[in-house]
């Protein structure tokens, strides 16, 4: 039977970290996809590296100082897949958030971000106001401007797992994890490819199954303690206009909700949603209600655009976030990664629950602290913040 390191189940942005972290501290490292790189959640985000303004709001800085940090590093070393892009919050008369508080935000924001060149803000002037790609300006108060980056999610999954690939990192895909044994060694893990059934073995199996990550989990012998977690749906749509002048973060007028608007591939994307969602993950689609909710912001922000509908949508997606569980809604949940071990000392299975793309790095970084005791000694090939991220062919 073949012996890894690590194997990993899951090839989202985290699996892909992980294996890039495994393969750069000298391990060998198996990754384990069912469908396609990126075809669960990392190829349905809103594909933001970004340090999350909105988080001050709920003290997380943590986490929106570790983004910002994230995000820096991806400017450096993804300058291929990752742009910096001016965001324009605009504040008409009946904005929840006042310009003194979006100000007060920003300024911890670029504090937080160390107060780099990217973290500049102000206010857009009122001539400029017209080159804002027909935004409302009836009641319309103040534009703040500031940048966060924008990147193709599915895009930097493959990027990262070229890099890993070219650390010696293997890759079984499509194959499907099927179960694993305990034992004082490691793991015998089980997957389906080509229709047979495999076996391999590894000290640590590392489960970046994203929405899946619960039945992963369950599906591991003796039973491990599997975290509350719960999904929530996120939609996004494409309409054909096309915003240039950068991203716009707006209120939604239904319920005060942050959405964004942004330029994607010469039309603009529009989202997101947050619908509680129970059921097999893959079965997750947009709801006509969500699409709604999301052209509502477009006819209120951009008049030229009120005529479009349902049918105007060219493209439209669901992701799922995993959220501890809680009965708080979505939107004020904390983003923190969760892990989750089987054991403190010498983990032989550790989960990832939750947690953003942009800290994809930074999360599979903490992942092989926590399992770095139950590997052998291994010379390190490279540190993963500087590696290069090539935008794959
Ligand atoms: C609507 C939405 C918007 C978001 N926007 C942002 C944003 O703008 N910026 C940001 O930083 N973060 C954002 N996030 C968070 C970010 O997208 C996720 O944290 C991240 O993509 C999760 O990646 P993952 O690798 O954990 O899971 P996934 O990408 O879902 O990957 C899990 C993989 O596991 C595979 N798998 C499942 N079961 C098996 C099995 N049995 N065998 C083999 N493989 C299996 C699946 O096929 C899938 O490819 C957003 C999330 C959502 C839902």
């Amino acid at each position: 039977m073949k012996q890894y390191d690590v194997v990993i189940v899951g090839g989202g942005i985290h699996g892909a970290g992980v294996l890039q972290a495994a393969a750069a501290a000298g391990h060998s490292a198996l990754l384990i996809e069912r469908t396609g790189l990126a075809s669960g959640t990392s190829s349905r985000s809103s594909k933001l590296i970004h340090g999350g303004l909105r988080y001050l709001e709920s003290g997380q800085f943590a986490l929106v100082r570790e983004s910002l940090r994230e995000r820096a590093i991806h400017l450096r070393i993804a300058a291929e897949l990752v742009e910096l892009k001016p965001f324009f919050i605009p504040v008409y008369r009946d904005t929840r958030r006042r310009p003194w508080q979006l100000k007060i935000g920003l300024w911890m924001y670029a504090l937080l971000g160390g107060f780099d060149a990217s973290t500049r803000f102000g206010t857009v002037p009122r001539r400029e106001w017209p080159a804002l790609d027909g935004l409302k300006t009836h009641a319309l108060q103040a534009v703040i401007r500031y940048h966060d980056a924008q990147t193709d999610d599915a895009l930097l999954t493959r990027a990262v797992v070229q890099s890993a690939l070219s650390l010696g990192a293997k890759i079984a895909m499509p194959a499907a994890f099927a179960g694993a044994e305990l034992s004082d060694e490691g793991v015998t893990v089980s997957y389906t490819e080509d229709g047979q059934r495999r076996q391999c073995a590894a000290r640590v199996l590392v489960n970046a199954a994203g929405p899946w990550a619960t039945r992963v989990a369950a599906a591991i012998r003796p039973a491990i303690s599997i975290p509350d977690v719960d999904l929530v749906q996120g939609t996004h749509i494409v309409l054909p206009f096309a915003v240039t002048a950068g991203i716009y973060y707006v209120e939604s007028p239904a319920d005060g909700r942050a959405v964004f608007v942004m330029p994607w591939h010469g039309a603009t994307l529009i989202g997101t949603t947050e619908t509680p969602y129970r059921g097999e993950p893959e079965q997750a689609h947009p709801l006509p209600a969500e699409e709604e909710y999301l052209l509502a912001v477009v006819r209120h922000y951009f008049p030229a655009f009120e005529h479009l509908t349902r049918e105007h949508i060219t493209q439209r997606f669901a992701g799922l976030r995993v959220l501890p569980a809680a009965s708080q809604a979505a939107f004020d949940r904390s983003r923190e990664t969760i892990f989750s071990a089987d054991r403190d000392f010498k983990p032989r299975v550790l989960g990832i629950y939750g947690g953003k793309l942009t800290g994809w790095r930074a999360t599979a970084s903490l992942v092989m602290d926590r399992i770095s005791p139950s590997l052998p000694a291994r010379t390190r090939r490279a540190a993963t913040d500087q590696l290069i991220l090539r935008r794959p062919a």
